[in-house]
């Protein structure tokens, strides 16, 4: 039976292919024994992520009994739900926790393998089917109990067809495996526009819908599925008549994009003489193959934590210097914008659980991410710091400070890079200039630019966790996801504000947040006097040929009054007429 469900479109195009649902039974989980005196917290930690799905379910009930909703639903909640609620689920995963002290998580698994395998000895299909609930019910459970690494299967991603993977959600650690697999798209029921998720389903050019709300419990196995990224729409089992315009229009994006290909040797200048330049985010240092391909100016923003993901040691000095120094002998002379560990928030590292953010942050998004984390653990940061400066002697670094806020972590930031340079000198290594910047991406930072003009060589606007904090709205929450909004007034009088400051102390300044990719706000950015833009590679073309169609003069002036505007929406309609 065909239907469709909508989501947030997080990652344009269109992708034909065959579900592949994130198996459950491989959530990692870790397996520790409580100590006596803790056993009664464990119970109670246990008993109330139970209450939090109960919650949850109790919600989606709601939701799923209102008039319109999908039929299939309101029965699959009830049954996790009941399934919830069963003293096989909700007691002895306790008993384990008392009798054997397992922590709750490991007594939860357990206690499914043991369900698990009695469903696959059941002759009756209707109960074998159960099974998968069984496991979706202690997902959610384990989810509540904390967020967990996921392995992705790399079985299925070797065959022939287009896989679409379909996932209650996705950390940006299962996603950047993505990278090393033939993805076709993915689709998540949670999530928002500018989650870590989403940013690297963009770096990755594959369509990509997150806020499904209810894809992953709807769809089965290897069901036939077109994801239209743009849209935000996922149309399971279509007909064949709608496979046929779907298939029309892949092939006309696809057209379009080899188009663009055109534009590549061509100069990125406005119709009045401005010269602007594009440079490419990356995440790991196979990225720059792509970057290269579209001719990209330099690498605007090399998000280094995803060299921490996906693995239980750190990488050390060499392992980094080696991956900085890939990085900059393909840019071949062209900058490359290092920014050290932004780790936290959406992002997390397995092999970092033990460090100073060993605990579970009440507000991860403001908690101790990024360069707090780092200035908390100097040794570690340290290593960071050599491995960019001993990269410096193989082409043009620049290092990039994430989420500083005060003049006194420029100057504990600072203090730390002079140690590194010493160090370094010490053992003799060769290095050359590197300037230092710093992420412009709190409010704070924005509205007190004085040390960062002083203390620092350049700026980059991280417009992703600009809005976040200017509006106080989780990056990462679909449930708030309509109020993430880049053209909110507030945050475009920051942005202007910064580069206008830069500006007139001859700083350099970019962008390197969503914001700069999407080719609908580059003629707003240019008429803010933005010159450096930094994005995805996929992306690069199509800003280049808005900027080579923008008279920069005219969009000033166009720009400047629309900054003195407070309706949204007024303003977001003389964007579209820019
Ligand atoms: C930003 O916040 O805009 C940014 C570029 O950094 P990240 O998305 O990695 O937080
Ligand atoms: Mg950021």
């Amino acid at each position: 039976m065909t239907f469709s469900l909508h989501g947030q479109a997080v990652s344009a195009g269109i992708a034909i292919g065959r579900a592949h649902l994130i198996s459950n039974a491989i959530l990692e989980v870790a397996h520790y024994q409580v100590r006596e005196k803790d056993v009664e917290a464990e119970l109670a930690r246990f008993e109330h992520a139970r209450q939090v799905i109960a919650g949850e379910l109790a919600n989606l009930h709601e939701e799923a009994s209102a008039p319109g909703a999908p039929t299939e639903l309101a029965a699959f909640v009830e049954v996790h739900a009941m399934l919830l609620a069963d003293p096989l689920l909700a007691e002895t995963p306790k008993q384990l926790i008392r009798e054997r002290r397992c922590n709750a998580e490991w007594a939860l698994v357990q206690q499914m393998e043991t369900l698990v395998a009695q469903f696959d000895e059941m002759d009756d299909s209707y109960l074998r089917e159960r099974r998968s609930d069984v496991v979706q019910v202690v997902e959610r459970v384990l989810k509540a109990l904390q967020g967990k690494a996921r392995r992705i299967s790399r079985r299925k991603a070797a065959s022939e067809d287009e896989l679409i993977v379909v996932a209650n959600d996705l950390s940006p650690a299962d996603t950047i495996q993505f990278k090393n697999l033939k993805i076709g798209g993915f689709v998540t029921d949670l999530g928002g526009s500018t989650s870590h998720t989403a940013i690297v389903a963009r770096s990755l050019a594959i369509p990509a819908v997150v806020g499904m709300q209810h894809a992953r419990p709807l769809i089965q196995d290897d069901d036939l599925l077109i994801l239209d990224g743009t849209r935000g729409v996922l149309i399971v089992d279509p007909d064949p008549g709608v496979l046929r315009e779907y298939r029309l229009r892949r092939t006309e994006l696809e057209l379009d994009r080899s188009k663009l290909k055109r534009l590549i040797g061509s100069r990125s200048r406005t119709l009045d003489g401005e010269d602007v330049e594009l440079h490419a985010n990356i995440e790991l240092p196979q990225d720059t193959e792509r970057a290269r391909e579209v001719g990209a100016d330099g690498v605007g923003l090399f998000r280094t934590e995803f060299l921490f993901m996906n693995r239980d040691e750190l990488p050390g000095e060499e392992e980094q210097f080696e991956a900085y120094r890939a990085v900059v002998k393909a840019m071949n002379g062209k900058p490359v914008t290092i920014r050290t560990l932004d780790i936290g928030a959406d992002k997390e590292a397995r092999a970092l659980r033990t460090r100073a953010g060993n605990r579970v942050s009440p507000n991860p998004a403001l908690g101790l991410r990024a360069i707090r984390f780092c200035l908390a653990e100097p040794q570690l940061f340290l290593v960071q710091l050599r491995a960019i400066l001993r990269a410096s002697h193989f082409g043009k670094v620049r290092l990039l400070i994430p989420m500083l806020a005060h003049a006194h972590e420029i100057e504990q930031t600072l203090s730390l890079i002079e140690l590194a340079r010493l160090q370094l000198a010490d053992a003799r290594q060769k290095l050359s200039r590197v300037d230092v910047g710093g992420m412009i991406e709190i409010p704070a930072a924005a509205l007190a630019l004085g040390p960062f003009l002083r203390k620092l060589d350049f700026l980059s606007i991280g417009t992703n966790d600009l809005i976040q904090y200017t509006l106080a709205i989780d990056r990462t929450d679909d449930a708030v996801a309509h109020l993430y909004d880049p053209l909110h007034p507030a945050v475009l009088r920051l942005m202007a504000q910064t580069i206008q400051s830069a500006q007139r102390a001859l700083m350099p300044v970019a962008v390197c947040g969503e914001m700069a990719g999407d080719p609908k706000l580059t003629k707003l950015l240019l008429g803010m006097g933005l010159r450096q833009f930094s994005m995805h590679p996929s992306q690069l073309l199509e800003v280049k040929q808005q900027v080579m169609m923008s008279d920069s003069a005219q969009l000033a002036l166009r720009v400047a009054k629309m900054l003195k505007l407070d309706e949204r929406d007024k303003i977001a309609e003389l964007v579209e007429k820019l």
